[in-house]
């Protein structure tokens, strides 16, 4: 939302008198005076006028679970357990998914209650990559990495795929690198390729690796460079 508007949601003040109060350096955004009406400043930022708080600012979540297969990525749903089931429920308001799993699959799986975060983290444009150990049930044969490479036609989304990397490490291993985070991706990217996926471990998204201290089920809060790499 707008400073201004912050301001001049506040009962007594107008907007040019929210606008006067900014241009003259009397307000602050966490600590530093902003003398833009026109900013954008998010729910969680403290704004002050003279030193009293007219927004507290929320404090942001950023979690990183370790995903254990037979969760739903989901907040809410009737029948199965959510991955939101394995978070204590202090901290479980308002916080979303940042790049959902499939039921089966685990590992990295990232919540958060910001949403303008987590937007950079998933939106296919900004193009980090994300990173699975694979599990096939047919040996992979040697044209998969060149249909990576090329990408793969989605006839549902009407694209094709930007170019991912494949490391074979065993006859039915490998390590898939995708830019995009498309509904189930990695598995129809095999199914193109004549196999099947049969595990499916996510280790990162961009510079946020699974911490391997973490068992499945648990997670821990994301560490701030953790929560700055995503820009
Ligand atoms: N691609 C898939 O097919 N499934 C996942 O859970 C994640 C990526």
């Amino acid at each position: 939302m707008k400073l201004s508007r912050i301001l001049s949601n506040r009962n007594g003040i107008s907007r040019s008198q929210a606008n006067f109060l900014i241009a003259s350096g009397r307000v602050t955004v966490n600590g530093a005076p902003c003398r833009e009406p026109a900013s954008e400043v998010d729910r969680f930022a403290q704004v002050q006028v003279d030193g009293e708080i007219i927004q507290a600012g929320e404090p942001a979540r950023y979690l990183m679970l370790h995903k254990p297969a037979g969760y739903l990525s989901a907040t809410l749903d009737d029948t199965h357990k959510t991955v939101l089931d394995l978070i204590a429920p202090a901290l479980r308001p308002d916080l979303h998914i940042a790049g959902r799993l499939d039921r089966a699959s685990t590992g990295l799986l990232i919540l958060t209650n910001d949403g303008q975060w987590s937007r950079l983290l998933t939106e296919p444009r900004v193009k980090i990559p994300k990173v699975y150990r694979v599990t096939t049930a047919g040996p992979i044969s040697k044209q998969t990495e060149t249909l990576f490479a090329q990408g793969i036609w989605f006839e549902f989304e009407q694209l094709t795929t930007s170019p991912a990397q494949l490391d074979v490490l065993d006859t039915r291993e490998a390590r898939v690198t995708i830019y995009e985070g498309r509904y189930h991706q990695v598995k129809r990217m095999f199914h193109a390729a004549g196999n099947r996926v049969t595990a499916l471990h996510r280790e990162s998204m961009g510079d946020i690796r699974l911490d391997e201290a973490l068992p499945p089920g648990d997670y821990r809060p994301l560490t701030i460079q953790e929560v700055c790499s995503v820009r």
